[in-house]
């Protein structure tokens, strides 16, 4: 990895098009922190926090979060020092809103990596996931079977399909990815720091793109 990468990185891109594996692989080679906003939010809902309960029903349904509770969520996690030396923005931003928020925090941005996957490929990505209830871990029906039908491979925890993995809330989430954050890619474009790149492969070649895009 060249010293010039850059290291303050956004990961734009449909639902199922990879950025969470991809940022998370990235993350431990760079050694910068991987900054899901997803993430935050299912954690805060698993601890049944003030913030969970205002995010559970948004994203039970596919839809986003309110911008201000987004914002505020984002900006008090960027002030971790875990995040002086870069990170992976992976789900943020998502509106118009979220990254002029983003501009006038005084928050650089290096590189803004757009993920290109067809919907058909989208589809069959997201339909048949299932999640483990005890760590998280997400498993595919035909893409990522688990050894033992319905049982992590981890923990043996039970595997279950999220509200947000049903077919209803799916075609919420790639609605509301066409008309909200889309977007985005204009955006970032015309501020020069754009690069796209193809999501389909194995995540090994589309992480070599990664590199490309931000070297
Ligand atoms: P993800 O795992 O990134 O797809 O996020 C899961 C859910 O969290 C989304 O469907 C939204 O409901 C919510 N969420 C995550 N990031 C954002 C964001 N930047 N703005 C609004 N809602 C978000």
């Amino acid at each position: 990895m060249s010293a010039t990468s850059a290291k303050r990185i956004i990961f734009l891109g449909p639902p199922g098009a990879g950025k969470g594996t991809i940022a998370s692989m990235l993350s431990h080679e760079l050694g910068i922190p991987q900054v899901s906003t997803g993430d935050l939010f299912r954690s805060a809902v698993a601890k049944e926090t003030a913030l969970g309960k205002k995010a559970k029903g948004y994203m039970d349904r596919g839809e986003l979060v309110p911008d201000q509770v987004t914002i505020d969520l984002l900006k008090e996690c960027m002030q971790e020092p875990k995040c002086k030396q870069g990170f992976i923005l992976d789900g943020f931003p998502r509106t118009v809103i979220q990254a002029d928020a983003l501009a006038v925090s005084g928050i650089d941005i290096d590189r803004v990596v757009s993920f290109t996957v067809p919907e058909q490929e989208l589809l069959q990505r997201l339909v048949g996931r299932m999640t483990c209830r005890k760590c998280g871990a997400i498993y595919h029906v035909s893409n990522l079977p688990p050894k033992i039908p319905g049982k992590c491979d981890r923990d043996g925890g039970e595997l279950y399909q999220r509200e947000d993995q049903k077919p209803e809330a799916i075609k919420k989430r790639l609605q509301v990815y066409k008309e909200q954050t889309a977007p985005l890619i204009t955006y970032y474009r015309k501020k020069g720091i754009l690069v796209e790149i193809d999501g389909i492969g194995i995540p090994k070649e589309v992480l070599k793109r990664v590199h490309a895009a931000i070297s």
